[in-house]
């Protein structure tokens, strides 16, 4: 019967006079958080704001829009990040689809999304600019603070999150007040946060990893959050007053791109910790080598919260997602939900605390994705190792049919970047006549190495089947990337999927 609030709330009184975020200069203890969460909430509630009802947020990253964050869920209304690279007409999918009551935006782009939202049925248009302008702020400062905190049962909706949708419609994960508690509780007793650590949070907050993960393991302990912006140079100088930092893989590798980054930089630091997207091991093992530290990789989807994790004390398997949470049961399951021997591949499913109530309003995919035994359907192909560590090996969806063979990408990945020369590499699949499917690959080179698309296509011709070798190897500068470092396969395959079956002539 609690509200996640009333957890941020006894951190905030506890470590009233302790400052507990830092952001470009500014300050905040937990008594003035709380102060500005009542303010925002006042403000929210004034715009018409009421438990149950939606708050969708589309602005850059700043302390204000911690703020906002905090005030809606004191006021039991459910917060619904968006993504700041969505256009207008994604926008419009949104609020059609959630039905806010009010959103949040830049003041740069009220003009724009003013006839969306009121097309869409929204009372109220506030904005928020990363420079502390907009009406929302100003209207904070003026406002008598909502004091209380709205009582939730541990069911009720405190998120909405809509996952990234790059097959068919965007969907809302419906995240409940429990989900996130327990999800907290865990990773903050797992990674042993304390009051004394200082996080270096340079992720995004529209995404679980930076609002839900590093927020909430800082507000569950009272440790001190650095709120950078994003990730900039700014980031290893941070890092020399952190104790811990949360990151997606390509933090990993600017930093390692940053000729000053040793030891000595990251002595206060007592833990790495990498998500979001496969990290590789030739990234830890350079980590490792340059700064003793050896990264902690963990596994979680906006639908399910954290799933795994390599230990804190105890060994670290680079190329895998560790072990299952406490209270959280994974299994590696066939089409219909049973689970696969030991070392075989199947879709990893998960069951807990951590999962999602369903989709809004999508009752069939709802079903089609939690198995009336609980069990989610994550969509990652995995294995789970003799000693119980988690290997992904990727989406299903990403999965190659090849002349009626499985080609599980991973597997190729993993044999081009062995090959000397190659950075990184992402395989998909493309449509052919005669084999359905045939193996692509896109590689990035090291600088200055020579490598050659027929070089590499000879070595892995010895190295692989014929089924599993590339086809055609794309030599590129950079993989395309979403902003949480994901390796988006859908552009590929848009880029080079008619190769084979572009009408010729
Ligand atoms: P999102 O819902 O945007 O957080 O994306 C979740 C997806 O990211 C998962 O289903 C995985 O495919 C991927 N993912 C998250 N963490 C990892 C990881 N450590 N290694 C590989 N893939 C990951």
């Amino acid at each position: 019967m609690t509200n996640l609030y009333r957890r941020f709330d006894a951190t905030f009184r506890s470590h009233a006079d302790k400052v507990l975020i830092e952001s470009g200069g500014r300050l905040v203890t937990g008594r003035q958080l709380d102060d500005a969460a009542a303010r925002y909430a006042a403000v929210l509630r004034d715009a018409g704001l009421k438990p149950g009802d939606r708050l969708a947020v589309q602005v850059e990253k700043s302390l204000e829009n911690v703020f906002v964050y905090l005030g809606c869920l004191r006021l039991g209304a459910i917060y619904m990040p968006l993504n700041t690279a969505y256009q207008p007409a994604e926008i419009s999918y949104f609020l059609g689809d959630a039905t806010p009551r009010v959103l949040v935006c830049a003041p740069e782009k009220r003009a724009v999304l003013e006839s969306i939202a009121s097309a869409a049925g929204v009372a109220t248009l506030l904005t928020l600019g990363v420079a502390g302008d907009g009406d929302l702020v100003e209207r904070a400062a003026r406002a008598q603070p909502f004091a209380d905190v709205c009582d939730c049962e541990d069911d009720d909706l405190a998120v909405i999150c809509y996952t990234s949708g790059t097959t068919g419609r965007s969907k809302g994960a419906m995240i409940t007040h429990n989900n996130l508690i327990s999800n907290a509780t865990t990773l903050v007793d797992l990674w042993a946060f304390t009051d004394h650590d200082v996080l270096l949070h340079a992720l995004p907050l529209y995404h679980i990893h930076g609002l839900f993960v590093a927020l909430h393991c800082a507000f569950f302990s009272g440790a001190k959050i650095l709120l950078l912006p994003k990730f900039d140079g700014q980031v290893l100088d941070a890092l020399a007053k952190s104790t811990v930092m949360m990151g997606v893989p390509t933090f990993y590798t600017r930093l390692l791109a940053d000729p000053r980054l040793d030891r000595e930089h990251v002595k206060s630091v007592r833990l790495f910790v990498s998500g979001s997207a496969p990290l590789l091991p030739d990234t830890f093992a350079e980590f490792e080598a340059r700064t003793g530290h050896r990264i902690l990789e963990r596994y979680g989807m906006t639908e399910t919260q954290m799933i795994s994790s390599n230990p804190l004390h105890g060994d670290r398997h680079p190329g895998t997602v560790g072990l299952p949470l406490p209270g959280v049961e994974v299994r590696i399951a066939d089409e219909h939900g049973l689970a696969v021997p030991i070392d075989e591949i199947g879709v990893i499913e998960v069951r807990g605390p951590n999962v999602c109530k369903g989709y809004w309003q999508m009752p069939a995919k709802t079903k089609a994705e939690i198995r009336p035994d609980g069990f989610f359907i994550t969509g990652d192909l995995g294995m789970m190792e003799p000693d119980g560590y988690i290997r992904i090996v990727g989406r299903a969806k990403d999965l190659i049919i090849s002349g009626g063979l499985n080609v599980y990408p991973k597997e190729i990945e993993e044999a081009i970047d062995a090959l000397p020369g190659v950075a990184e590499s992402a395989v998909f699949g493309v449509a052919h006549p005669d084999f359905g499917e045939v193996v692509m690959a896109a590689v990035v080179v090291k600088p200055g190495a020579s490598v050659t698309e027929a070089g590499l296509t000879a070595t892995l011709r010895e190295q692989l089947a014929a089924f599993k070798t590339p086809k055609k190897i794309f030599l590129m500068p950079e993989l395309p990337r979403n902003a949480m470092s994901k390796v988006q396969k859908a552009v590929l395959r848009q880029q080079f999927g008619d190769t084979y079956t572009r009408p010729r002539g």
